[in-house]
């Protein structure tokens, strides 16, 4: 989010001159008058009907293009589907019951929200929201909130199946949901991005709850919106109700009731499956190298937390472009430019490069986490790397799977690797029930006690069927969610 930040301008004539074959995006001549970088402009990308547009350089060609051509471009590998495929793996596999599958390969229920919000300037948008709620056999319903301009049902039903996994496989008496609004934060004012986080909790209404729907920070979200969620939903319920109404969201800041170490929670979560995979690899992390996709709330932790280890951080990606030093990059410090600068970009102690070359780095470990469809068949083939640790929800498409799983590389699978997060989310929400804080260093113990078990139980399933870590942890949540379907039965 960028505070008081202005709205795109209306340039209204501009017209792409044209498109690729391969992208199908809006290019745009460089150094044309009024596409200076950064710009912000209207404009309809072809491909995804993003109406803003905003002015990049493609760092190796110099061409302009669209801000979110990449993420577009890879929406054309649909994640729900890409979800169900590895449901069915599984299924072949285990031959789990076919009608518990039939269940897991449904959502429960999907509200979509059209509602309208003041912005500064008087004018009212109306915006689209989404809350998919996929299964709560095994409690609430449990997730994140996105804020992206390509988030779609599509997208929001993917990421709420895989929290069913994620929740599942660690043990975790929560079921799986996701939500989001389609908009790109910096369009927005710091007040609007609050009306507008009111509005759509207010049009939720019941359909969230602290012991029946609790979402989360996700992709451009973050503790202050957690904050406006509960202060809304609290002042939407009754003056007996609202105290206990406190754990209707997690990730909120301490202050307002938030947990010590949540915020570092998947990023901690990540690192700690690294240390675990590096042990039973006997693989030393001291001097190891590792790159990072994705530089905000996930990828700056698990970045900043593998220094401990001697480990060096030698390229990083995000949404502004990519940098890379094969010295080393300190991750603190470009975590603080990050802030400043809302990006990467024009970091000066690493060299800017392109997308390619981010991809074909050499690195002993990857950590994607930025958004989803990331590693495909042809991008797999590049990557130089030993551990992909992914900290996003689907980088992987399940043909950049088996490139993967053809050249050797080891995974640890999203439903697993960045559980961290949920996992402290119920630790937040556990202590708001019981009015109780714990430390840090209850909080990062008994983390690690949670998220290791997790990995234990699929690394033990890898091995009885001789399969993939992300099969195997797919097998793992599925036999939880079967075992707890066979013993109550099918109401009524
Ligand atoms: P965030 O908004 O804090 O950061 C997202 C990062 O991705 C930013 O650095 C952004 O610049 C980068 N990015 C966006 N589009 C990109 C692109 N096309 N190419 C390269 N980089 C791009 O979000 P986050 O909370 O860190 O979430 C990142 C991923 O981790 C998401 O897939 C999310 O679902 C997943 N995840 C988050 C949590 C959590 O606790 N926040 C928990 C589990 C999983």
């Amino acid at each position: 989010m960028k505070e008081n930040k202005r709205k795109s301008e209306d340039n209204g004539s501009l017209k792409p001159i044209s498109t690729t074959k391969d992208w199908k995006l809006l290019y745009f001549e460089p150094g044309r008058p009024g596409l200076e970088e950064g710009r912000k402009f209207k404009g309809l990308c072809s491909y995804c009907e993003l109406i803003d547009i905003c002015v990049l350089p493609k760092p190796d060609t110099g061409v302009w293009r669209c801000q979110y051509y990449k993420a577009a471009a890879r929406k054309k590998t649909n994640l729900y589907e890409n979800v169900l495929k590895q449901l069915e793996k599984a299924e072949d596999i285990v031959h789990f019951d076919r009608d518990i599958c039939k269940i897991l390969a449904e959502t429960m229920n999907e509200l979509v929200v059209h509602f309208p919000v003041k912005m500064d300037d008087g004018r009212v948008k109306v915006l689209t929201g989404y809350r998919v709620q996929h299964n709560n056999a095994l409690g609430p319903f449990k997730g994140g909130l996105r804020f992206h301009p390509l988030v779609d049902i599509d997208e929001i039903r993917a990421l709420a199946t895989l929290m069913t996994w994620k929740t599942a496989i660690s043990n975790i008496p929560f079921g799986g949901a996701k939500g989001g609004i389609q908009l790109d934060p910096s369009d927005f004012t710091k007040e609007e991005l609050e009306r507008i986080t009111r509005r759509f909790t207010f049009a939720l209404g019941n359909n969230i709850g602290p012991d029946y729907d609790i979402p989360a920070p996700d992709v451009n979200t973050n503790p202050q919106i957690m904050a406006w969620i509960l202060d809304t939903y609290m002042s939407t319920v009754t003056p007996t109700e609202r105290n206990r109404s406190i754990h209707v969201v997690t990730g909120k800041p301490i202050e307002s009731g938030g947990s010590q170490g949540r915020n570092k929670a998947t990023g901690q979560g990540i690192v700690f499956l690294i240390e675990k995979w590096a042990k039973d690899h006997g693989f030393n992390l001291k001097g190891a190298t590792y790159m990072v996709q994705g530089f905000g709330n996930v990828g700056s932790w698990a970045a900043r937390l593998m220094k401990k280890h001697g480990s060096r951080l030698i390229a990083v990606e995000d949404v502004t472009g990519a940098i890379l030093n094969k010295e080393g990059i300190d991750a603190d410090d470009l975590a603080k430019y990050v802030m400043e600068h809302g990006g990467v970009r024009g970091y000066l102690k690493a060299q800017p490069i392109g997308h390619e070359t981010f991809m074909t780095t050499k690195a002993d470990i990857f950590i994607p986490a930025a958004l989803e469809n990331q590693i495909t068949s042809e991008t797999a083939e590049l990557l130089n790397v030993k551990l992909i640790a992914e900290g996003a929800n689907g980088p992987t498409t399940p043909e950049g799977d088996k490139v993967l799983l053809r050249r050797g590389i080891d995974v640890i699978p999203d439903i697993l690797c960045n559980s961290g997060g949920v996992i402290v989310s119920y630790f937040e929400w556990l202590q708001n029930k019981r009015s109780e804080f714990w430390d840090m260093r209850e909080v990062d113990h008994k983390l690690h006690k949670m998220i290791v078990n997790a990995y234990e139980r699929v690394r033990d399933a890898a091995r009885k069927y001789k399969v993939d870590m992300r099969t195997a942890a797919q097998i793992v949540a599925i036999s939880r969610l079967e075992m707890v379907y066979k013993e109550r039965g099918i109401f009524p």
